[in-house]
């Protein structure tokens, strides 16, 4: 994609308030004139009315400034509320945009950009581009003509103390500007750093239940603590200089108020100015002020969204190399379950050495029973990932039906596809709305089916409320291996050509896995079923067992013929052996 400049990026969002946008600048505007009408009328009452004890006159005009004040207030209302209402849909509609790119986010988009980082994006920087939204609209014009509007009225007072405020304008400009541009930098640096302490929050929270087991709370909280204290002194480095906007402003008025009182006082003595043109000049001052703080208020936080605009970009233009747009049989259905990998290398950081697949080729027919062996790390995870595209090979291809996986429609592919993980998450709910996740209108009867497969029916049955027990968040009133046996019959609800599980049964019995691979075997003799696990036992009765080193594959066949000529096969072999020896 494209740089686009913002107006046409933010086009799309405004078009359909752009009255929003009209509007809250002109109400401003309008309240801003009242702004330098009141001052100078009071000055005229002091003057004209006072000065001659003209009562009709002071009510006159005193009747007239009320009312003044109220239309003031009105539009400032109606400006304020136009402006938020833009501002906010605005960002609405771009944060749905966001989210939306995000959702098409393959694995290695997320992993090159952090689940922290995207949320911060989605939240905090969407936040700063709305805020800046709403301080341009109501400031963008009425901050200027405020500014002239203040000026002017000065100079049609009194010309010879006018020059003075108008002196104190770009000094105070000058000096703003300098602060801004010592303080944009280190906003993107603050930003970069919030990212960081919503990684480190994301994962404290969703892992809360490890953290608590391992007794590592105290070592997540210093964890924080310095993520935390590290946030500060970026923010604090970048906040410090913008403070000092307010003490330098306030010093330029007062030494600029001072200078108008001590050339207006000499006038007055002399008889050439009024009492009440004085006052009017004071607040013109204070005015001119409150203008200029806005101005830096909108390019302040113009540099942070400018700042935050960029990460959102990133992410918008984030090109998804994994998607299925020039598939060639996007029509496929899936129907043998097949699988070929043809020399296929897969490395997880593009720059490194480090291999995670290396050449890697087998074939798979459909309806197999194929076992997967190796060693934490070995890449076993990763090889399956590739079946349903959740990555994409270097080198190499990835068959299903004999077709490419890049040809394949995406929604398709991973229909057919089920994947069972070890740590698979359920959702709060009944068990049958968590089974139903595999097919929203699954029957009763489908639901047993599977999970008498899955080996679940049983111990769902001795719930009392049964198929309808409700389950905690993430399932948390189920063991391990009732978690692991309902997601598996989950997927299998998908009705699925390929069924992969990823040490998926971990946590299961060895009575209950092996009926579990029984009934696969004899329930779902059309299906492709893959099964990782640590345990020889768990593959031994395998069509084909795969193992797995280094992400290499270093032996394939049958069990009796890997313990015969498998080096790698014999060593888990022998290990887990000795181990049972020593149980017994
Ligand atoms: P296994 O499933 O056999 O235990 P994996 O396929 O999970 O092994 O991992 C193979 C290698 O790839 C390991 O060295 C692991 O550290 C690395 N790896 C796995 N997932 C990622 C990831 N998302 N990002 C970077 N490296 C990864
Ligand atoms: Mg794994």
């Amino acid at each position: 994609m494209k740089k686009k400049i913002w107006f046409q990026k933010y086009k799309p969002y405004v078009k359909k308030y752009w009255y929003c946008f009209i509007l809250a600048p002109f109400f401003m505007v309008l309240e801003s004139c009242g702004e330098f009408i009141l001052p100078y009328l009071n000055a005229n009452i002091i003057d004209i009315g006072a000065a001659n004890g003209d009562i009709a006159y002071i009510v006159e005009n005193g009747v007239f400034m009320v009312l003044l004040a109220l239309a003031m207030l009105l539009f400032g209302i109606l400006g304020a509320n136009f402006a938020i209402r833009g501002s906010n849909r605005m960002t609405t509609g771009l944060r749905a945009d966001v989210f939306k790119k995000v959702q098409k986010f393959s694995f290695s988009d997320i992993d090159k950009f952090t689940t922290g980082s995207i949320i911060t994006r989605i939240t905090n920087d969407i936040t700063q581009i709305q805020n800046f939204t709403q301080t341009l609209l109501r400031g963008m014009f009425r901050s200027p003509v405020m500014l002239v509007g203040a000026v002017v009225m000065s100079f049609s007072l009194n010309s010879s103390v006018a020059w003075v405020i108008l002196a104190v304008v770009p000094l105070l400009g000058l000096a703003i500007f300098g602060i801004i541009m010592i303080t944009a930098p280190r906003y993107s640096v603050m930003q970069k750093q919030l990212d960081e302490m919503n990684t480190e929050i994301k994962e404290t929270v969703t892992n809360e239940r490890v953290i608590k087991s391992f007794v590592r709370e105290d070592f997540e909280k210093k964890k924080f603590h310095k993520v935390n204290e590290k946030l500060v002194e970026k923010s604090i480095a970048a906040l410090k200089m913008m403070i000092l906007l307010q003490p330098i402003s306030a010093l330029a008025i007062n030494v600029t108020t001072l200078a108008v009182i001590w050339l207006s006082g000499k006038q007055i003595m002399l008889g050439t100015m009024e009492i009440g043109t004085l006052t009017a000049l004071i607040t013109y001052l204070s005015q001119i002020l409150t203008a200029l703080n806005f101005v830096a208020m909108i390019v302040l936080q113009g540099t942070r969204a400018n700042a935050s605009d960029k990460r959102i970009s990133e992410i918008m233009n984030n090109e998804v190399l994994l998607n299925d747009d020039n598939a060639l049989y996007p029509d496929h259905e899936i129907q043998e379950g097949s699988i070929t990998f043809e020399n296929v290398s897969f490395r997880y950081y593009k720059n490194s050495q480090e291999k995670a697949l290396d050449n890697i080729s087998f074939s798979i027919t459909g309806g197999e029973l194929v076992g997967i062996i190796g060693s934490t790390g070995s890449g076993k995870s990763t090889l399956v990932s590739m079946i349903p595209r959740l990555y994409d090979v270097d080198e190499g291809r990835v068959l299903v039906d004999g077709i490419d996986v890049k040809d394949l429609s995406l929604f398709r592919l991973r229909e057919s596809v089920a994947m069972v993980l070890q740590k698979n998450v359920l959702f709060s709910g009944t068990i049958a709305e968590n089974l139903c996740w595999g097919k929203e209108d699954a029957t009763e009867e489908e639901m047993q089916r599977v999970c008498k497969i899955a080996q679940a029916d049983g111990f769902i049955r001795s719930f009392p409320n049964g198929y309808e027990t409700e389950l905690g968040q993430g399932g948390a009133n189920l063991s391990g291996g009732q978690k692991q046996r309902l997601c598996i019959a989950r997927s299998l609800l998908k009705d699925p050509k390929i069924i992969i599980l990823d040490d998926s049964t971990s946590a299961v019995d060895t009575a209950t896995d092996a009926s579990i691979r029984y009934a696969f075997r004899t329930e779902l003799p059309h299906i492709t079923k893959i099964i990782i696990a640590q345990r020889i036992n768990s593959v031994m009765d395998a069509d084909k067992i795969i193992v797995m080193d280094d992400g290499k594959i270093v032996g394939m066949g049958k069990h009796k013929d890997l313990l015969a000529s498998c080096k790698t096969y014999q060593e888990i072999y022998w290990s887990q052996k000795d181990k049972e020896e020593e149980d017994e």
